[in-house]
């Protein structure tokens, strides 16, 4: 079935609430029941506390279309832009879930039917893993289902068993693939090549099997529960016959605008799915509150926006441009999310404002990395360099990072840290010395400093 991203979302919450559970709305990109999360990263994360049997709900069955972000964090998928067909800093998940109600029989079976029967994705195109210790769920999937066997994989722990934290809830999960095909570099699930784009996981589903005690060990949990997450431009691919996510219509209209707007013939160019995958995560993170700063959230957005801006200028913009994709980012995702529209104006201007800020250094910190690394001879970077290019021009060393690798260079990391280091030094002797001295300008760079290293802080405490 050629279904829009529209329709499948809709098709899968009626699928479910059909069958008894209640349609719940996204929650906010940030958490408002974990601090120690950076951002929204799946569809559990609202329902958290609903599993730990801390907080009761009217309902035992829940399904939901979340929005989520995976930049910075545990979950990082900001790097992956512009390099793989499947990855988004934004995306929206699909998911079902059972509080308690029903487990891993009837999980499988509601995901091969919606998947198989309801949106007609032919079955021997879907290959499944499971955790090799689950040998319930490895019959389920070839005796009750009929997967063929050889489209079965059994994962290790490190991919395929889920926990929630250190300890608390946790279990094997069973993931969904699609196969794109041969013209489609990439191999199956469980080798060495499954890094590719051929075999995409379409969905996850987390069997809450155990509770792991402060000592490692697992006891059944008395009401075990099903967490579920697909990818909806992932099932969009599928269902649209496009092997990139890039190429389903939602973006296939984002990038005509993008293109336009840029001037930029070659629609297929890597530039412009940056842009409208960054223009998503960018304009919903400042709905839900976000605003650019230099430090946390507000750090990892700036971080976000820049690598758009410099994606930008290598399209030679060297205006501003990027506020311009907010309106027909309405258009798209505006019905299904009120909130975009009701906040597109001030959307649009937190991000003109900062696209004028960085303007005014983005042109000279580009020369310096492009005079300065036409004649390295060991394609390096240094520390010092990309140092330079943070603390006077602005640009996150990952933006440096994305050019290091568009051009075949790397960045020199740990002198990257060590300057940093010195900076932090300088930065207090500065303020104990002489607060309104002539060191006064360092304390402003300090500002800077700190906000990566409360960034640092925040995603490992995830
Ligand atoms: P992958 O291995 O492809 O990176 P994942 O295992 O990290 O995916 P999960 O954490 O299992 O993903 O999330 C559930 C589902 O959400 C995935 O099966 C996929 O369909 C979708 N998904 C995950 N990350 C992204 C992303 N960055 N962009 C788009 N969809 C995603
Ligand atoms: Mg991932
Ligand atoms: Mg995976
Ligand atoms: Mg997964």
């Amino acid at each position: 079935k050629n279904l829009s991203s529209a329709e499948i979302r809709s098709a899968f919450l009626t699928y479910f609430e059909k069958r008894g559970h209640q349609i719940v709305p996204s929650s906010s990109l940030v958490p408002g029941n974990d601090p120690t999360l950076l951002f929204t990263n799946a569809g559990m994360v609202q329902f958290k506390n609903v599993f730990l049997g801390e907080e009761k709900r009217s309902y035992t069955m829940a399904t939901s279309s979340q929005r989520c972000v995976r930049a910075g964090g545990k979950h990082n998928d900001l790097e992956n832009v512009g390099y793989t067909a499947r990855h988004h800093t934004f995306f929206e998940m699909l998911g079902n879930f059972s509080f308690g109600e029903y487990f891993k029989r009837d999980a499988i079976k509601y995901a091969w039917d919606f998947l198989v029967e309801e949106l007609g994705i032919p079955a021997e195109k879907l290959w499944v893993t499971v955790f090799d210790e689950d040998t319930e769920a490895a019959d389920i999937w070839l005796n009750e289902v009929g997967v063929d066997a050889d489209r079965l994989s059994r994962i290790g722990a490190k991919d395929n068993f889920w926990s929630m934290g250190e300890t608390g809830p946790c279990g094997p999960c069973s993931e969904i693939f699609y196969d794109h095909g041969e013209q489609v570099a990439g191999g199956p699930p469980g080798t060495p090549e499954e890094d590719g784009d051929r075999y995409v996981e379409i969905w996850n589903l987390v069997f809450m099997q155990y509770d792991r005690n402060d000592k490692g060990e697992l006891t059944p949990l008395p009401k075990p529960s099903v967490d579920t997450g697909m990818g909806l431009e992932r099932v969009a691919a599928v269902l649209q016959g496009v092997h990139n996510n890039y190429d389903i219509e939602l973006f296939k209209s984002l990038i005509k605008n993008a293109a336009r707007l840029t001037g930029t013939k070659d629609t297929s160019h890597t530039s412009l799915r940056v842009l409208v995958d960054h223009i998503r995560s960018c304009a919903f993170l400042i709905v839900d509150g976000v605003q650019p700063s230099n430090e946390g959230r507000g750090y990892v957005l700036r971080r976000i926006i820049r690598r758009a801006i410099r994606h930008g200028y290598k399209l030679d913009m060297k205006e501003v441009f990027f506020h311009k994709l907010v309106q027909p980012l309405v258009e798209q995702m505006g019905s299904a999310y009120p909130e975009l529209t009701e906040k597109a104006d001030m959307v649009s201007n937190i991000l003109l404002k900062e696209e004028q800020r960085f303007a005014e250094t983005l042109e000279q910190g580009m020369k310096l990395l492009q005079d300065g690394t036409q004649s390295l001879k060991d394609k390096l970077i240094t520390g010092e360099t990309a140092f330079k290019l943070y603390d006077t021009y602005g640009f996150p060393v990952d933006l440096t990072a994305d050019y290091a690798r568009e051009n075949g260079l790397t960045v020199d990391f740990d002198g990257f840290e060590k300057a940093m280091d010195a900076q932090r030094e300088r930065a207090r002797s500065a303020s104990s010395f002489s607060a309104d001295g002539p060191d006064l300008p360092h304390l402003t760079q300090a500002t800077e400093f700190i906000g990566y290293e409360s960034l640092q802080a925040e995603s490992k405490l995830e």
